[in-house]
């Protein structure tokens, strides 16, 4: 039985200040983690990191960086590395959201790389990946997603596939309030699924495969309800203490 996992990734949003405030109030509105159905998860912008760790100490929040570089150190100015997540104390990262592949050139060859890296320095990567509402419209979506997953696994061991987070995030979704049915979501998700099924089919039964795309409290119930979908990655509604909330008290 797979644990919904209920993440808000801020973006370029959330300042230390704002991270202060927000926190303590989150944890308020959630039931304490032992009566709590969901992981739940912070994705905060690398200056807030420190910060977020330390107010939700003792809380069972997890908080995860937004990229990591996949060398360890070197002449790469403006990257951060994976050990370096780790000296602050860092759960996760999320690789390979569709903001970067389009604005910063992330490519799937460069996630193959990330992948094994994050594991190895005890990060959970959240891997992302959505066609297009282009590829989408050209019944490309399967081809897509195929390409995106199976690189980007290509070099985790069997072993380890479990161990990554897979978000499902059509872009044609992502902050246009155009969410996808739950229906899409879980046709999406259960051939995600099967795509490391290829791989491994007990991994496939564990590995935890999210929503993300215009969550909100209103619609959230029902895409967490789909049987293949295992949480939501919620963007701009995770800004708001108590619609992030309302979200992860919606997981079944
Ligand atoms: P929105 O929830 O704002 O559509 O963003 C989704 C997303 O990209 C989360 O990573």
């Amino acid at each position: 039985q797979r644990k919904p996992y209920v993440a808000g990734n801020w973006k370029m949003w959330g300042t230390r200040a704002q991270t202060r405030a927000y926190c303590p109030r989150l944890l308020e509105l959630l039931p304490p983690p032992p009566q709590r159905r969901a992981d739940v998860a912070l994705c905060v912008p690398f200056t807030a990191l420190d910060v977020c760790l330390e107010a939700v100490r003792g809380g069972d929040v997890r908080v995860l960086a937004q990229n990591m570089h996949q060398a360890p150190e070197g002449a790469h100015t403006g990257e951060i590395s994976a050990p370096m997540l780790t000296e602050l104390g860092v759960h996760g990262v999320v690789l390979g959201h569709s903001e970067r592949r389009r604005d910063h050139c992330e490519t799937d060859r460069a996630l193959r790389e990330k992948l094994p890296v994050a594991l190895a320095a005890g990060l959970e990567p959240i891997l992302c990946v959505g066609e297009t509402e282009e590829e989408r419209e050209q019944g490309e979506t399967e081809r897509r997603l195929r390409q995106q997953v199976w690189e980007a696994l290509e070099d985790v061991a069997d072993e380890r596939l479990a161990d990554v987070v897979i978000a499902y995030e059509p872009v044609w979704a992502i902050g246009t309030g155009r969410t996808a049915t739950p229906e899409q979501a879980q046709e999406a998700i259960a051939f995600i699924r099967a795509l490391v099924a290829d791989r491994s089919r007990e991994a496939a039964a564990r590995v935890r495969i999210l929503y993300g795309g215009s969550v909100k409290p209103e619609n959230a119930a029902e895409i967490l309800a789909q049987p293949d979908v295992d949480g939501a990655l919620v963007g701009g509604a995770s800004l708001d203490p108590e619609s992030f909330a309302q979200i992860v008290a919606a997981a079944p």
